[in-house]
């Protein structure tokens, strides 16, 4: 018997591997001061040791060989249009519903709140679209994901590498029938954070914020926008890069602690596709930049099955080249210098965040670095 020792607060990603792992359902995701859920460990521990045995931060990761390296987009614009990059995730869902599967991924709920759901039919699909910078709150998921396999289903789980590397720790296998998506990753946003932006813009607004749309691309606009609708009317629609919760992603303000030594920014990916967004393909790529072209890693023999039978626009490039549009794949993100002050300020603001979140989140680029910039180029890209 061993007491339960877990990743250190600095190095815990929040994947709830233990808590959703745990035989007594000893441990609870509860939020921190910062707004970010963190395992406690309740009375009805037993110490057997489980959880720090599957804790994925405890843990070093296998070196897997070089992935093969795509440019590839959506043969539907519509769906382009609607999707992060190029639509690759939707291929690979319509892909795995098509043959009978179920597909996890985040959605934003009606409060909201950012959380891994399962989807299981074309409809539904679209909840799934797009980039959201707010960590996904898993609740259940591996559990879901577990009964489904072990009910003989296709399963696609898709999510950041720490909740998929969150996933086989979980499962403690590679199950056949699991197929994983790992999203290349530059941080995510504290929840409670994001909370207080949507208190604050409902407080504004005198209505209830009923839906966002994160980074929504607008024909002919460069910039994609971040826009909130509200109940009865109303709309909250601005560049991304003008926005407080923009410039809080962009600054690396808002980003969990963990993410900033995050062990998965490299090229050695956890799941069986990567997908992330390419751009810089030269002249002659302009075009279907602006419409959004996805980066796809092939990173196992199964990622490989599953690319092949894909309906997508294709193209072989190299890792230097996704490397060299995507920060991502090369080092963490560093933390915002005013990282600190920023969540201690809202901590003592109590309900009046207002002018916390506009002295920190209003100014336009509060590192005014090189990286600061090239995250901000980023963004207007995808
Ligand atoms: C927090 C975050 C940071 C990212 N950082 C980068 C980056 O630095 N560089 C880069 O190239 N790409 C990054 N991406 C990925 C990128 O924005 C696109 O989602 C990706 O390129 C796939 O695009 P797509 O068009 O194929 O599909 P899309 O339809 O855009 O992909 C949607 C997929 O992303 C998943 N997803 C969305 N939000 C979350 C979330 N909060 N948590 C877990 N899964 C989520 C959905 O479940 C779905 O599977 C990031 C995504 C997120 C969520």
């Amino acid at each position: 018997m061993s007491a339960p020792v877990l990743a250190e607060r600095s190095r815990c990603t929040g994947c709830g591997a233990c808590a959703a792992g745990c035989p007594k359902n000893a441990i609870t995701m509860v939020a921190d001061r910062e707004g970010f859920f963190y395992p406690v460990v309740g009375d009805s521990c037993v110490q057997c040791g489980h959880c720090s045995h599957i804790c994925p931060a405890m843990k070093q990761r296998e070196v897997r060989p070089e992935s093969a390296v795509f440019a590839v987009w959506h043969l539907d614009d519509a769906i382009r249009q609607r999707s992060g990059a190029g639509g690759a995730f939707t291929a690979i869902a319509e892909y795995v519903l098509e043959g009978g599967g179920i597909v996890f991924g985040a959605a934003v709920d009606e409060h909201m709140t950012v959380r891994h759901v399962a989807v299981r039919n074309r409809e539904e699909l679209s909840a799934l679209r797009g980039p959201k910078p707010i960590q996904s709150a898993l609740g259940d998921t591996y559990r879901a994901v577990r009964r489904a396999l072990a009910g003989n289903q296709t399963v696609l789980f898709t999510g950041t590498p720490c909740q998929v590397d969150g996933l086989y720790r979980f499962l403690g296998e590679h199950p056949t029938k699991l197929l994983t998506c790992d999203l290349v990753c530059s941080g995510v946003v504290s929840p409670g954070v994001w909370d207080k932006l949507v208190q604050t813009m409902t407080y504004i607004k005198r209505r209830r914020a009923v839906s966002v749309q994160f980074a929504h691309k607008q024909a002919g606009m460069k910039e994609r926008r971040f826009r909130v609708f509200f109940e009865g009317g109303g709309t909250y629609d601005a560049p991304i890069s003008k926005s407080q919760l923009g410039r809080g992603y962009v600054s690396r303000l808002l980003l969990r602690p963990a993410c900033h030594t995050c062990p998965y920014a490299n090229t050695n990916r956890v799941g069986d596709i990567t997908l992330g967004t390419f751009h810089n393909l030269g002249a002659a790529f302009a075009a279907e930049e602006e419409k959004g072209i996805s980066l796809l890693l092939v990173n196992s023999v199964k990622g490989a099955h599953l690319f092949d039978a894909l309906s997508l626009h294709r193209e072989k490039r190299t890792m230097e080249e996704a490397k060299a549009c995507n920060e991502a794949l090369c080092v963490p993100p560093s933390a915002a210098p005013e990282r600190s002050d920023f969540f201690a300020a809202l901590e003592e603001a109590g309900s009046d965040l207002r002018a916390v979140l506009e002295r920190y989140l209003n100014a336009p680029n509060p590192l005014g670095t090189m990286a600061a910039k090239w995250k901000e180029k980023l963004w207007k890209k995808r």
